[in-house]
């Protein structure tokens, strides 16, 4: 037998075993102070009432021979399809139901899609960026283009002149730098990937943070996009499924390559790889696509804002350039006095008992720069801020 031998190429990530390092020396030299976590990525509000009802019933359901459900289709249940179908036409985005796939999230279909694309492709990864892109694409073997951002363009990339590639991931609003594209930059990654023959694979995590109106919440919504992107989504940052478990991915029946329909192969692909998506998951997924659900998971995101908007304050008086905040979870301020990240977030957690995520982590662009996100609860974000804001000062 001989091993995936590409594991061996992977980079050890530092990045979270190096901070829960740094943190438990701390609380062992320091066992009284509290610390202030501005560095969670996770949510930290429970699911909703409407997702609990619904979830509750499809328990009670699968209790009786009459209701009970067993298999579901491997692409996704009817009901979710269609509602999740149904909330794209309400941002003016057509869809068949056909081609929406429900997941178990966006990571895992962030590495499975590979399986669409010969191995010869090279992917081109937007960075600083959600590591999964790197470290999928080169488990399956792929080639990797890093394209790095930085503050000169807003840490949004755009398409390089006069280069070709094959896989494109963007991730808009991004992690971690909290940056989305407006419509028109999205839609010269559109007319890029078109014209070189390219498939974006398209991150929309966050989409549902988006507050301003030129901000496009899918790629789909460009046009030209069908032929050449597909969109991978997720109810982890959307409504708190983050343990519970739900995502969606779209494949448009217009992209197609060398006469082979990516959306007939991914329904092989899934027909053959999956059993579908747990019943009750996929009700209390539905559930969140309801007026009601809508409202309360918005009421959710508010909240979050809330605490962006303590952080951003404070960065703005501090006058510190940063990123994020207003249309993504995350912040991404620029280390003070040209520090790297790692020595800001000992200068943070010494200084201040505030922890963050040193911006290196993501990508080597990512030097100098710090993420913050915004999923903790409003008091301690108000003295994570307050005390940020004074170290910075
Ligand atoms: N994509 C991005 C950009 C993320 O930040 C995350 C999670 O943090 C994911 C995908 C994964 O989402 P899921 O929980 O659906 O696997």
């Amino acid at each position: 037998m001989i091993p995936n031998k590409a594991y061996a190429e992977l980079k050890d990530s530092y990045l979270f075993a190096g901070i829960a390092a740094k943190v438990a020396a701390y609380r062992e030299a320091h066992p009284e102070q509290k610390l202030y976590r501005m560095g969670i990525g996770d949510v930290t509000l429970p699911l909703c009432d409407a997702v609990i009802a619904a979830l509750h019933k499809a328990v009670d359901e699968q209790a009786h021979a009459e209701t009970f459900q067993g298999y579901q289709p491997e692409c996704g249940a009817p009901f979710l399809r269609k509602a999740i179908a149904g909330h794209y036409a309400s941002r003016g985005v057509s869809l068949e139901p056909e081609e929406v796939f429900v997941s178990s999230g966006a990571s895992d279909e962030l590495g499975d899609l590979l399986d669409l694309f010969d191995r010869s492709n090279t992917a081109m990864i937007m960075e600083p960026a959600y590591p999964a892109y790197i470290d999928a694409s080169v488990m399956a073997g792929r080639a990797v283009v890093r394209l790095s951002a930085d503050e000169s363009n807003g840490f949004l990339p755009m398409p390089p002149k006069g280069e070709k590639t094959d896989l494109i991931y963007l991730c808009s609003p991004n992690n971690p730098t909290g940056a989305a594209y407006t419509r028109a930059q999205l839609q010269q990654w559109v007319n890029y990937a078109n014209d070189c023959g390219a498939v974006i694979l398209f991150d929309a995590a966050y989409e549902a943070y988006i507050a301003d109106a030129d901000i496009p919440h899918s790629i789909f919504e460009l046009s030209g996009a069908k032929t050449c992107a597909i969109e991978i989504c997720s109810l982890s940052k959307t409504a708190g499924f983050t343990g519970t478990r739900l995502g969606y991915t779209v494949v448009p029946k217009a992209l197609v390559r060398e006469g082979m329909s990516l959306n007939a192969m991914w329904v092989r692909n899934r027909t053959t790889k999956t059993n579908g998506v747990s019943y009750i998951l996929q009700r209390g997924g539905a559930a969140a696509f309801t007026p009601e659900g809508q409202a309360q998971i918005a009421a959710q995101i508010r909240f979050y804002k809330g605490n962006a908007k303590l952080l951003t304050d404070a960065l703005d008086r501090a006058g510190v350039w940063y990123t994020g905040g207003r249309n993504g979870p995350y912040l991404w301020m620029k280390c003070p006095s040209g520090m790297d990240s790692w020595t800001f977030f000992d200068e943070l957690l010494h200084r201040v008992q505030v922890v963050g995520t040193p911006g290196v982590g993501f990508g080597p662009c990512g030097e100098g720069y710090f993420r913050f996100s915004t999923f903790g609860s409003r008091e301690d974000t108000a003295v994570a801020a307050e005390r940020l804001e004074q170290l910075l000062r």
